[in-house]
């Protein structure tokens, strides 16, 4: 049969429905996935060498002929041990496989054999315990052992030698058929391989130099693949008209002086920006960056009164309920001010005013959780224009929602939503400007390309009178001490939030679960104290009213899942405990860190973790003293690398799987500059040339259609 790229993986010779399902769990659904399915590392096998040469514990590769076969059952353990005694003119090595009897039937009496693996001393004899091996005079054309040789990760049920056999049949037999995403004067002004030298060089290297170029080639490619989306839309955007909207100076500094603190410099430069984008008639499109506690949502505040004082609406959506009832609030309180304090002189007498005399703002609540009715209400009054400013988690996208006049969307903790969600609620008004928040910093030049289709804003510094949030660290011994901690915390006054990686037990995992946790506290440690319990699991309404029990003072503890990561502002709340800290990435540590110091109590973060290994000891005792979010994402970013710190959430986004931003940004500038000069040239990608570039952005981002939808 003759099959194509896209063919199903299930019809190659040896594979059928059964292992193709376990191709398909590790993202392998056609041939072209599996030629795309890169190695994870590399060994150098190049190099065999004599076994007197050989130091134990190193890994080696050795050549010996097959003096005895041997085994035995090795009883007490119940394990089938196979030895295969083999020499070369030097010395003699032992092979040993346990439980895997069926191999004795490939080491016959004097074959060459090639063993790699690592080397020991057990009984005083050279040893190899499960060395991958090759027959040398098997006359076959596949003979792995003596090249660099890929390991992948493997799908279920294979060895690295199975699978590595697999990519080596397809890659022979499809490689004719891969066409170029690059065109040719892209690949020679960047000296860059061709696409079958690199396919070729990254699963079976011919030498070092080749491997390199062949990662740097397909990392390019994914740049530039990701690339081109973002500078479509960018470029797209630039060509429709949004609102200008009128900025009256006058009427914000007014509102500003209500409030009961100054703007920080930062605040004032990010609003100056945002002002500015907001009066063109092109449609803002802006990212503010800011650690957490930074003062975002005031910025917000003042960017939805500049909407909303020309008449039209704003959408304010935020990834949790808790998160949206507590910006109701806030909202609502800063805008009190507004009807007996600030003359809204836009209200009473401009022209851009639809709404006469109107001097209250109109703030709606809109969750998953409200009634059927209220929600039928809501949507009616949006709908009108009764409402101004629409506050929300994921319910403001639904498809009841029909705005009058949406002029301004506020996306607040963006890393939790994908860019099809963006575009959602952009299709409600004609060209809306939009505010996009994040707490989770990156370096700017990443940003920049990350967000290639974003402009910029960074807030740099805290408010000023923060105190700074002492970090303590505790392993599961001394965590009595930490309770002792919360305890006296308690007594004077304060609130504390101590956060579980789990909400309940589970057989797998041995961590302690925010669900028992808040008996044994409640019960037991705190039982003095009142104690509350928040995870996702929890009905909406009582994650609701629990966290207003906590922000009225009326619980002493919550006791949480990382549900508290975004957003939750209690300046009463002192401690922030979170145990088995190991377990989450570093920027998570700090936007939960970010929840405590907000008043003008002395604040403290207490990690409990017994993670012994050096490298999340090292890990949490930077943490212990770094404050600066942007250090910590940068640090966290090159920890876990960028798949894992943004995770599934940038699922508009096409997964780079080779490619790595941070140590490959001059690559990344490159691509990106070549992708602006093609789209550029030809921005319907319509020439012939780039007929793979379009059917590759089509397969890999299902939602390209939708990214190039810019309403
Ligand atoms: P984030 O940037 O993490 O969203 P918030 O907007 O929730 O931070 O602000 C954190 C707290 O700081 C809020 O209570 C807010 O009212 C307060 N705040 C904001 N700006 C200032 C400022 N310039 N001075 C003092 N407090 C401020
Ligand atoms: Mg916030």
């Amino acid at each position: 049969m003759f099959s194509h790229l896209t063919t199903s993986i299930q019809y190659l010779k040896g594979i059928g429905p059964k292992r193709a399902k376990s191709f398909e769990k590790s993202g392998i659904k056609t041939i072209e996935d599996l030629l795309f399915y890169f190695p994870r590392c590399y060994e150098d096998r190049s190099e065999v060498i004599p076994l007197d040469k050989v130091i134990p514990g190193n890994v080696v590769t050795v050549e010996g002929e097959v003096f005895r076969v041997g085994g035995r059952r090795a009883m007490r353990r119940g394990m089938d041990v196979l030895e295969v005694v083999l020499g070369d003119d030097t010395k003699q090595v032992t092979a040993v496989w346990f439980n895997q009897p069926y191999l004795r039937h490939y080491f016959l009496l004097g074959k060459k054999v090639l063993l790699h693996g690592k080397a020991e001393i057990y009984k005083e004899r050279l040893q190899i315990v499960s060395p991958e091996f090759e027959m040398i005079d098997e006359g076959e054309e596949f003979q792995e052992v003596d090249k660099i040789v890929p390991r992948y990760t493997l799908p279920q049920g294979y060895s690295q030698r199975g699978f590595r056999k697999i990519v080596k049949i397809v890659l022979d037999k499809h490689i004719p058929q891969v066409e170029e995403v690059l065109p040719f004067n892209i690949r020679s002004k960047h000296r860059l391989l061709n696409i079958a030298q690199s396919l070729l060089n990254i699963h079976f290297p011919q030498s070092h130099d080749l491997r390199k170029e062949a990662f740097r080639r397909l990392s390019f490619e994914e740049f530039f693949i990701y690339q081109v989306p973002l500078v479509l839309r960018k470029l797209k955007r630039k060509e429709k008209a949004g609102i200008a909207f009128k900025i009256e100076d006058a009427f914000l500094d007014a509102f500003i002086r209500t409030l009961a603190f100054e703007l920080t410099f930062s605040q004032k430069m990010v609003l100056t920006e945002i002002k500015h984008d907001m009066s063109l008639s092109k449609p803002m499109q802006r990212l503010l960056q800011g650690d957490v506690g930074s003062g975002k949502t005031i910025v917000a505040t003042l960017a939805s009164l500049v909407a909303v004082s020309n008449g039209f609406q704003v959408a304010f959506m935020v990834p949790t309920e808790i998160l949206a009832n507590q910006h109701f609030e806030k909202l609502s309180e800063f805008f009190k001010m507004l009807s007996h304090k600030v003359t809204p002189h836009s209200f009473a007498t401009g022209q851009a005013m639809s709404k006469g005399h109107k001097s209250k703002i109109e703030l709606a609540l809109l969750t998953g959780s409200i009634t059927k009715e209220k929600r039928k209400k809501i949507y009616k009054e949006i709908a009108t224009g009764e409402i101004d400013i629409v506050i929300g988690t994921h319910a403001v996208i639904q498809e009841g929602v029909n705005f009058k006049n949406l002029g301004l969307i506020v996306i607040d903790e963006q890393h939790k939503f994908g860019v099809s969600q963006r575009t959602l609620l952009t299709k409600k008004g004609i060209s809306p400007d939009i505010l996009i928040m994040t707490a989770t910093p990156i370096p700017r030049t990443l940003a920049m390309t990350l967000y290639g289709d974003l402009d910029i804003s960074l807030i740099r510094e805290l408010p000023p009178g923060r105190k700074k949030i002492e970090t303590l660290l505790y392993n599961l011994s001394e965590r009595s001490g930490a309770y002792d901690f919360v305890k006296k915390q308690v007594l004077e006054g304060r609130q504390v939030y101590i956060v579980y990686p789990i909400i309940e037990e589970s057989e797998t995992l041995e961590l302690s679960s925010a669900k028992k946790m808040f008996k044994e506290f409640s019960e037991e440690i705190f039982k003095e104290f009142k104690v509350g319990l928040l995870h996702g699991r929890v009905k909406k309404e009582e994650q609701e009213l629990t966290m207003r029990l906590f922000r009225d003072g009326k619980l002493d503890i919550l006791v949480a899942t990382t549900i508290l990561e975004v957003g939750i502002d209690v300046p009463n709340a002192t401690v922030m405990m979170i145990e088995h800290a190991d377990r989450f990435g570093l920027s998570q540590l700090h936007q939960m860190r970010g929840r405590v110091g907000r008043g003008a109590h002395a604040s403290f973060c207490l990690l409990v973790s017994d993670a012994e290994t050096e490298e999340a000891q090292a890990r949490l005792g930077a943490f212990v003293k770094e404050t600066d979010g942007f250090k910590i994402a940068e640090e966290d970013l090159k920890l876990r690398g960028p798949g894992e710190f943004f995770g599934d959430r940038q699922h508009g986004l096409v997964q780079l799987k080779i490619a790595n931003p941070l140590t490959q940004m001059h690559l990344l500038k490159a691509a990106r500059e070549e992708a602006i000069k093609l789209i550029e040239t030809d921005p319907k990608l319509l020439d012939r040339n780039h007929q793979e570039l379009r059917r590759q952005l089509y397969m890999r981002f299902p939602e390209f259609e939708k990214f190039l939808e810019v309403a």
